[in-house]
């Protein structure tokens, strides 16, 4: 029937009306700021920068390798690489962002820069409440105000946290055993290398040096 699917919100709306006077469970709506609703861990809205441990300096997962930059459709992230290095999660060196900016008034929340980064060093926030008077100045966050810890992005977004960490930890085990396999076989083959020994000297030669046979 033609305005079925109206007639039929429009019942709901009147039983949610007349029925919130006499039980709670018909109430839809908050009183916000007072009263907040939890976020559903799907709700993104501009990207912040994850940190591991506790120096935010120090733990930027970030290694400036602008992939994000370049990706980002409206052009809206600025990095500035660093000139020296330090170590990533996994203890290799590595340059960070001297600058990273993010003009969350030009952000359309696409998360492709989420998608790109090959460090899960970019995650979407949920935070919205935003507004400032300042348009411009005011929505142009920088690398301090965009650096957030790790229990952060496990607050907003469990799940998805839990299987980051349990990657890179599987990825930190396998460079490790990876290391510990090479330093033994190095181990190895220079305790099965030749060690030098004094050749027999010609009367009156001054003696030299020769490969012990195996
Ligand atoms: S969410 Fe999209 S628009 Fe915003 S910074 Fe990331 S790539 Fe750029
Ligand atoms: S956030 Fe990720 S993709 Fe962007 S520069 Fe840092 S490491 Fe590269």
């Amino acid at each position: 029937m033609l305005g079925e699917a109206i007639i039929k919100g429009m019942a709901v709306t009147a039983r949610n009306f007349l029925g919130s006077y006499v039980s709670d469970e018909r109430l839809t709506t908050i009183q916000y700021p007072d009263e907040r609703q939890s976020l559903s861990e799907a709700v993104r809205n501009f990207p912040f920068l994850v940190y591991d441990a506790g120096d935010w300096q120090k733990g930027l997962r970030c290694v400036a390798c602008q992939i994000c930059e370049k990706e980002c459709p409206p052009k809206c992230i600025y990095i500035v690489k660093s000139k020296d290095k330090k170590p990533d999660y996994i203890g290799k060196p590595q340059l960070y962002p001297a600058i990273f900016d993010i003009d969350t008034s030009v952000c359309m929340s696409c998360q492709i820069c989420v998608e790109v980064c090959p460090f899960d060093a970019i995650k979407m926030d949920t935070e919205f409440e935003l507004s400032t008077a300042d348009r411009f100045g005011g929505l142009l966050l920088h690398k301090d105000q965009l650096a957030k810890p790790n229990t952060y992005y496990h607050k907003i977004h469990p799940t998805e946290a839990g299987e980051v960490d349990a990657r890179l930890a599987a990825e930190k085990a396998k460079v490790e055993a990876k290391a510990k396999a090479d330093a033994e076989a190095k181990a190895k083959a220079a305790a099965a290398k030749p060690a030098p020994v004094l050749a027999a000297a010609a009367p009156g030669a001054a003696p030299s040096l020769a490969a012990k046979p195996a």
